[in-house]
Order: C-alpha cells, then sequence, then structure tokens
C-alpha cells in the first residue's frame, strides 16, 4: 500500500462530471521545499522596501479588478458561489489588497524618553520570515487575500495551502501575485492535510482558517514549536430577535444569513432565538422569505442559495435535518449538482445535536425566549462564540447584547454574515484562538515587536 497522499481534485458542486483540477499531491517534501524557497527570499522581499511592497500590492489590486468577470466565473465553477456574491467577494479582494497598499508606510514602532540618562529607547514592529497559510474553500479569493496581503505588506513572504476544493481559484490568484512579486515570494502549494501540516511544521508563523477540529490540531504543532498562530474556526451563530424588532427587516436579514452561499459561511445565522411575542410573526415572515429563495444554478444572477461543496457535506444537511419539523424551499430537481434546500427547525428537543453542532449548510434552527436575558444565555451555551446578530429598536436591549454576549462580534439590525475587512475578525471559545486577523490587528499579528536602547558611545559630550 502506497504512502502517498491523495491527489488534490476539485469538482464543480453545480455539476460534479465538471472536473477543474485532477494532479498528484506534490508530498510533505515539497511543502518544506517550498518553504525553505520563501524563507530564502525573505530578506531580499524586506530589503526591497516600504515603496516597492506598496506597488506590488498596488499592482495586485488593478490585476484583480481587471480580471473581475474571469475570477468571479472561476468562483462560480468551483466553489459553487452564487454569482452576485462572487462578484462582491472579488470587488472585496481587490479592496483587501489596495487597503493593506498602504501598510508598508505605516509606523511601525514608538520612541520614548528614557528612565535615566542619554539616550533613545525605540520599539520597531519586524515580519517573522515565512507566513504559513491555510486556507478554506468557501471564500477562495477573500480568506486567502487577507492573510497575504498583510503579511507581505509587513515583509514576510507567503506559502499558501488552500482547500483542494478551491485549488484552481488559488492557483489563479498565485498567477496574478506572482506578476507584481519576485520569485519565491509568493508560493501556492496545492494539496491536503499532509501539506498543510507540513506548511505548519516549517513556517515562521501560521495564519489557519477551517474547521475547529482541524485548527485545534494545527495550534497544538504550532504551540509545541513557539511560533505565531492564530486559528479561525466553526461557528454556531444566533440571531437574536426582540418584538420590537421591524420583523420583515429582521426575517430578510436572517434569511440571507441562514441559505446565502448555502449556509457555508462561519458567520451564517445557525440558531434563531425569538424573544416573547416575536416568536409567531418571526415564524410567518422567515418561512415566508426562505420558500420565496432562490435555490439552484450559482451562475444564475437570482440565485442565492447554491449547491454544497461536496456529496458529504449535501448528505451532512439532509441527515441533520431528518425527522425534524421544517419550513423548508424545495431542492432544485433535475440537476447532479450537490443542492439541499433551507430549512428552519422547530421543536428540538433539548441537546438535540444541532444546538451544539456546526452543520456548515443552509439549516437553522427556531428557539423560543421568555426574554432579552434568556436569548442571551441560550447564545452564549454553545462551545462557539464568532457572531451574534441582534434585531430590535431599542438602545438598552442593544447595550444588554453588547454587554453579555460572549461572541467576538456582535452585529445589530444586520445579517450575521458579512465582514469589514477593516476591522479585527474573529470570536472566543472553539471559534478562534490567537490574535485576531484582518485591519491593523492583522499587520501586529505578522510582525513581532523589538524594543531597542539607544545609549550614546561618550555620554560625558553630551552632558
Ligand atoms: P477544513 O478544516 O477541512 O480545511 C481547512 C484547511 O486545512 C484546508 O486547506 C485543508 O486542506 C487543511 N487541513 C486539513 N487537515 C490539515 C492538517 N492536519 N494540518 C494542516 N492543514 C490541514 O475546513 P473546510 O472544510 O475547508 O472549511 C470549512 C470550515 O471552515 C467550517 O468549519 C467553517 O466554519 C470554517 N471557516 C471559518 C472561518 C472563520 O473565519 N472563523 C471562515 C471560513 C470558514
Amino acid at each position: 500500500m502506497s504512502d502517498a497522499p491523495p491527489p488534490v481534485v476539485s469538482r464543480n458542486p453545480a455539476d460534479p462530471s465538471d472536473i477543474l483540477v485532477h494532479v498528484p499531491a506534490p508530498g510533505a517534501r515539497a511543502a518544506t521545499r517550498a518553504v525553505e524557497r520563501a524563507r530564502a527570499a525573505q530578506p531580499h522581499w524586506l530589503l526591497d522596501g516600504a515603496a516597492a511592497r506598496s506597488a506590488a500590492l498596488g499592482a495586485i489590486a488593478a490585476a484583480v479588478e481587471a480580471a473581475a468577470d474571469e475570477l468571479t466565473a472561476l468562483a462560480v465553477r468551483e466553489v459553487g458561489k452564487p454569482v452576485t456574491e462572487a462578484r462582491a467577494e472579488v470587488a472585496r479582494t481587490a479592496a483587501i489588497w489596495r487597503y493593506y497598499a498602504q501598510a508598508p508606510y505605516e509606523p511601525t514602532g514608538v520612541v520614548h524618553e528614557t528612565a535615566a540618562g542619554p539616550g533613545l529607547l525605540l520599539t520597531r514592529r519586524r515580519p517573522h520570515g515565512v507566513a504559513g497559510l491555510i486556507t478554506p474553500w468557501n471564500f477562495p479569493f477573500a480568506i486567502p487575500s487577507w492573510k497575504a496581503a498583510p503579511a507581505l505588506a509587513t515583509g514576510n513572504t507567503v506559502v499558501l495551502k488552500p482547500a483542494p476544493e478551491a485549488t484552481a481559484c488559488a492557483q489563479r490568484l498565485a498567477e496574478i501575485v506572482q506578476q507584481a512579486v519576485p520569485t519565491g515570494v509568493f508560493t501556492v502549494l496545492p494539496g491536503g492535510a499532509t501539506e498543510g501540516n507540513a506548511v505548519v511544521s516549517a513556517a515562521d508563523a501560521v495564519s489557519f482558517t477551517g474547521s475547529t477540529v482541524v485548527g485545534q490540531a494545527v495550534t497544538l504543532t504550532t504551540t509545541a514549536r513557539g511560533i505565531p498562530a492564530q486559528a479561525e474556526m466553526g461557528g454556531l451563530n444566533a440571531a437574536i430577535v426582540l418584538p420590537d424588532a421591524d420583523i420583515d427587516t429582521a426575517a430578510a436579514h436572517i434569511a440571507s444569513a441562514i441559505a446565502g452561499y448555502a449556509g457555508q459561511k462561519c458567520t451564517a445565522t445557525s440558531r434563531v432565538i425569538a424573544v416573547g411575542a416575536a416568536l409567531g410573526p418571526l415564524r410567518e415572515a422567515l418561512a415566508e422569505r426562505l420558500r420565496a429563495l432562490a435555490v439552484g444554478d450559482p451562475a444564475d444572477s437570482a440565485t442565492v442559495c447554491g449547491p454544497l461543496i461536496s456529496e458529504r457535506a449535501r448528505d451532512r444537511v439532509i441527515e441533520a435535518r431528518r425527522g425534524l419539523p421544517a419550513v423548508a424551499t424545495a431542492a432544485p430537481t433535475g440537476s447532479d449538482g450537490w443542492y439541499a434546500a433551507p430549512a428552519l427547525v422547530t421543536d428540538l428537543p433539548p441537546g438535540h445535536p444541532l444546538l451544539h453542532e456546526e452543520v456548515f449548510g443552509p439549516l437553522a434552527a427556531l428557539l423560543p425566549a421568555d426574554d432579552l436575558a434568556q436569548a442571551v444565555r441560550i447564545t452564549n451555551s454553545v462551545p462557539y462564540g464568532l457572531v451574534t446578530s441582534v434585531h430590535t429598536a431599542t438602545l438598552d436591549a442593544t447595550l444588554h447584547g453588547l454587554d453579555h454576549l460572549d461572541t467576538g462580534m456582535v452585529r445589530v439590525n444586520a445579517p450575521s454574515s458579512g465582514v469589514d475587512f477593516h476591522l479585527p475578525f474573529g470570536g472566543t471559545k472553539a471559534s478562534s484562538s490567537g490574535p485576531r486577523e484582518q485591519g491593523h490587528a492583522a499587520l501586529d499579528f505578522y510582525t513581532s515587536q523589538r524594543t531597542y536602547t539607544l545609549t550614546p558611545a561618550l555620554p560625558s559630550i553630551l552632558a
């Protein structure tokens, strides 16, 4: 029996006979060599200076924009992202590169007075070396970019190990980035767990996004190696709806957060908590919204809910809702794609797996709460803590939520899904570990702080 890792395969989830990538896995040694090449390139990349790094990132932003139609079509085909969302992701990807193109000019430290005597005390942030990036398939351009752009801006080089399901998108992104940076500065290494683990075992800093089980294993390795790491993992996000909310608007936000991109976002809503009298009207409004939602071909601009990423993912969604009362839309028929109908399940028995496990599909549970305090307790009762949406018209309820919810992000009168890339992104508990991603937080993550003490050689001259 061969120990070779399985081949890297990527298929169109809307038409699984359409194979985008089928190549042998490069293996662990190729991953280690990629990191070594990136390490050799790193000092030169840093010495090229702020202007060169800024210009490169700006050029990448422009190239992503110029290729927007083609990149959008590729994301639709490879990961089944509905075309409207795919287009928005590509636009966001360009914006991310442009945002970080300014970062090389940011100050890297501060100056302090000495406690006593002449001299200067300085701090300065320096890159780690090689950033090993391990990414999922669900944001095939944006997630690699929101990791790679700050890593490159601060003078690191990058080895990206994308999810096998998003290999073609990552390779296309690599072509664009490599046009703008010197050889060895940005490498995409296709593969799965073997290659991912090899990158984690060799890089100087690791940024991971994916499932909690893999993220925790990655974090064990990086902790043992004593290198900086961040892991963004699963979610089981709640939407809390108070009776004073605009129920129709809340239902529109929540339906999109349940079923948009077939619920395959870490920020998707999977629990809807209706407080008191909100329950009846919300159930009706959500049922109407979900039934009206377009499920089908991701290339159709009306589609909100496309296919699941794999047959296994589709079967997991179907299994998770088996036997549960639900408000559901019909999955498209006559297609071989991996579709599952969006569903809002009701009357869950206590302890049901949907109340504590992430399914990663277009599925949510409707739960009643007597009051806001109970809704917050239900929200906080799960092992995850990524994001909560709160729907209310009152400031008091908003403030109570902000004070007592234990998720890393709270979004008021907005869907749980959707992020602003210039602010810190991340959660608590099993959703995240390590420093935050995005915004200025990312510039901190990809650098470590140095403290310099400068003392004159001849203090008597200054006296
Ligand atoms: P996954 O954990 O299966 O894979 C993620 C990445 O890890 C892939 O590149 C995979 O090849 C790699 N990998 C697998 N085993 C590895 C190992 N032993 N060592 C190193 N790397 C390894 O996740 P997925 O199915 O690609 O993505 C879905 C998950 O990602 C969901 O749980 C979702 O919640 C999560 N996610 C989280 C965020 C966030 O920011 N919190 C964002 C998007 C997705």
